[in-house]
């Protein structure tokens, strides 16, 4: 595989034909949708049950599970495109889909008989909860508390920032075996935020991001039988970071698609628009301007699209994820307001993506690790990859 060949290239005929139906669901429903869906603040349901017909709930589900069996560079090619009408929206629903693929995955046969069919089919949600008030960057720091009683489990704990916080019905868990003890007692649970003693907190108001959902719950005396354990603590630390490379490539992805939309609504408008007798494109400062923004796009695609086929081959990718996180990132928020500005005063109009994509951008420099986390990873590997 070339990974520096259009990674289209690279997919099955049913991964391509996964990607397509993805584009066209992108522009078709949640596009012209995604406006409403900030101003309302919630997505509702049936968009997520259309995703799911589309087999956007369950793109890395095994076939014989009822998925889509695609593999990592399909995902991160759906997760631009969707991000391309509402960064909020893809990143909301690629979380219910790494649910279900985990579960898939790595489910007990009672976990998979519980949840899975219920997730693929779009009519519940997922989550994966880490993040507490007073725990973010530092996850070994948690603080909630899972204490061992005959045949299950009581939690009790605040949980804070979870994307679909607001809809999740599936969580994964992430909870303390013993207080003040370190990442080693960490386990992970499964958890239905339907049963007594989950209290859903009034999700935040986020500007430009409210697709996601985002955030917190309060657990209390929370029961959960022995069949919940998703991972014991000798494992849940190692298995929610192992994630970690895949989750900073997509939303590297997701970077590229807001910026590859916002380039392409600017061309459009400066195409059209005239100004001083000239079409606004034929201004040489203009479209130098748009030029550096294809520039840095294509670069970031390039790192985003490396790192991608080096997770797809099963090889490291902690710096190359990393890279392509920071690179993509810095440079959504660098460039989104440039082609903004290419519209004038006709760029403020919510109609147009680029105030929810820019507020997307600074989202995307905290999720999965912020932009100092990905400096201390690069700045770790420094001597060993440059040296
Ligand atoms: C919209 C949204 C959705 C989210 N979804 C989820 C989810 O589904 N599940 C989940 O578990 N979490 C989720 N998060 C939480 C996210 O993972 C955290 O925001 C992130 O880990 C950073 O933690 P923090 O915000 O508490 O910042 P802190 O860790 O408090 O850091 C504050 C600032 O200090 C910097 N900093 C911290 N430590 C260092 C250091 N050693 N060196 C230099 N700088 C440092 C950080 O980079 C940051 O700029 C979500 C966040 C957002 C915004």
């Amino acid at each position: 595989m070339d990974p520096f060949a259009s990674p289209i290239e690279l997919l099955r005929p049913d991964e391509r034909a996964l990607v397509e139906a993805a584009r066209r669901f992108g522009r078709e429903q949640v596009a012209p949708a995604a406006a409403q869906w900030e101003r309302t603040r919630e997505v509702p349901r049936d968009a997520i049950r259309a995703a799911a017909r589309h087999g956007l709930t369950a793109i890395e589900v095994p076939k014989a599970q009822g998925g889509q069996g695609a593999g990592f560079i399909a995902k991160t090619l759906i997760a631009e495109t969707l991000a391309r009408a509402c960064m909020g929206f893809a990143f909301s629903l690629v979380n219910t889909q790494n649910v279900a693929a985990r579960i898939a995955a790595q489910g007990s046969a009672a976990q998979i008989e519980r949840h899975l069919a219920a997730l693929i089919a779009g009519e519940r949600m997922g989550g994966t909860s880490l993040t507490e008030p007073g725990a973010g960057s530092d996850f070994p720091a948690i603080a909630t508390l899972a204490r061992k009683v005959p045949g299950g489990w009581v939690i009790d704990g605040e949980k804070a920032w979870l994307t679909n916080a607001a809809t999740a019905e599936t969580i994964i868990l992430y909870a303390k075996t013993a207080p003040d003890a370190g990442a080693e007692a960490i386990a992970g649970f499964l958890i239905d935020a339907r049963a007594p003693g989950f209290e859903r907190l009034p999700a935040y108001g986020l500007m430009g991001g409210h697709a996601i959902g985002a955030g917190g719950f309060r657990l209390s005396g929370f029961r959960v039988d022995d069949d919940a354990l998703f991972y014991p603590p000798d494992q849940a630390f190692r298995r929610a970071l192992a994630g970690i490379n895949g989750a900073r490539t997509y939303v590297a992805a997701m970077c590229c698609g807001m910026v590859a939309e916002a380039l392409r609504v600017a061309l459009d408008y400066g195409a059209r628009r005239r100004a001083f007798g000239r079409r606004l494109l034929d201004h040489q400062g203009l479209r130098w301007s748009l030029a550096d923004v294809a520039a840095e796009l294509e670069a970031a695609r390039l790192l985003t699209w490396r790192a991608a086929v080096l997770i797809e081959r099963g090889e490291d990718a902690v710096l190359a994820a990393a890279l392509a996180k920071k690179f993509a990132v810095e440079m959504a928020q660098r460039r989104l307001g440039q082609c903004m500005q290419a519209m004038g005063a006709e760029g403020l109009r919510e109609e147009h993506p680029f105030g929810r994509h820019i507020a997307c951008a600074r989202i995307a420099g905290y999720v999965d690790g912020t932009t100092e986390m990905q400096n201390e990873r690069i700045g770790a590997l420094l001597e060993r990859n440059y040296l």
